[in-house]
């Protein structure tokens, strides 16, 4: 490992000090699931293409929802047959190292976290998961799991089999992705927004992996990291917001290649153990 990398890794070995890593679509990448970045996201209804940032929100919803329910179990359909990768189980095991003194922060949801193994206590998905849904008119029905539903490629709508699969056991109206939308705010009860704070406040060290930074807590996470002055470790295979941060800060390097040929190394140098 780099000498840089070392001397930025050295000091959370100490007891007490705490690591926040906070993930993006780029870690689940090597897993096969497309980034948002990539050229794949794109999705059809009537003659016009639409882009993940206008299919993945509120305003879309409630114009198709049916669109939106087939973009989403297509997409599901990709997370449910990818399996976690190295870079992911490096984290449980760093988690496993560290118990309490680490924090995961993922915009994932995608669900290989919590397939690898980390914990749901100190994972905070802060967009969501769509392994789950709730009822849409946030009837108090609460958070379910996303029933097994298939959908062909070339079906253009919901069999009623479906669309009753997807209405809420409670009220009947739309079951809805446990999603944060583009349109939509972070919140505490879904997303656990400022659980992700909090830890970003007590980290001697932020790790992120493989996220463009276009959103905005993530953002937050790493100024705040950066102000207080946590070690700022961003690996990527690209240049992006956090690399900038990680350059600016006063202990921080970038480290350009995938997760999965970055992050095993440096685990296995902070638990003393391979991964
Ligand atoms: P993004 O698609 O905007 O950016 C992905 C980043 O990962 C890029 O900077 C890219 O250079 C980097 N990357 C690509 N391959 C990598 C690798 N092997 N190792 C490390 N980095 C790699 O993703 P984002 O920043 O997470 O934001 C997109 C939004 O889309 C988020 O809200 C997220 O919830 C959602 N999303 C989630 C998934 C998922 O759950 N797997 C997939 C796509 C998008």
């Amino acid at each position: 490992m780099e000498p840089e990398l070392v001397a930025l890794l050295e000091p959370s070995k100490e007891p007490g000090a705490e690591i926040l890593v906070l993930t993006g679509a780029g870690i689940s990448a090597e897993s096969g699931i497309p980034t948002f970045r990539g050229k794949e996201g794109y999705w059809v209804i009537g003659s016009k293409n639409y882009m993940p940032e206008e299919m993945a929100t509120l305003a879309m919803f409630e114009l198709h929802p049916e669109q939106v329910w087939r973009w989403y179990l297509m997409r599901f359909g990709v997370c449910r047959s990818a399996e976690p990768n190295l870079a992911h189980r490096a984290l449980v095991a760093l988690e496993n190292a560290l118990c309490d003194r680490f924090t995961l922060v993922t915009q994932n949801i995608d669900g290989l976290h919590r397939r690898a193994g980390s914990s749901g206590a100190r994972t905070h998905c802060i967009h969501g998961d769509a392994a789950y849904v709730r009822c849409a008119t946030e009837c108090g029905v609460g958070i379910l799991p996303l029933p097994a539903i298939h959908v062909d490629a070339g079906q253009k709508d919901l069999t009623s089999e479906q669309r009753r699969q997807l209405s809420c056991p409670h009220c009947g109206g739309w079951l809805r992705p446990h999603v944060l939308w583009f349109d939509e705010c972070y919140d505490e009860e879904n997303y656990h927004a400022e659980s992700a704070l909090r830890a970003a406040q007590t980290a001697s060290l932020l790790i992120v992996i493989g996220t463009s930074g276009a959103t905005s807590l993530p953002m937050r996470i790493g100024v705040l990291c950066q102000q207080l002055g946590a070690a700022i470790i961003d690996i990527n295979p690209e240049p992006n917001p956090f690399s900038a941060i990680a350059q600016r800060a006063k202990r921080g390097h970038a480290v350009r290649c995938s997760a999965c040929k970055a992050l095993p190394g440096i685990v296995e140098y902070l638990t003393g153990r391979g991964v």
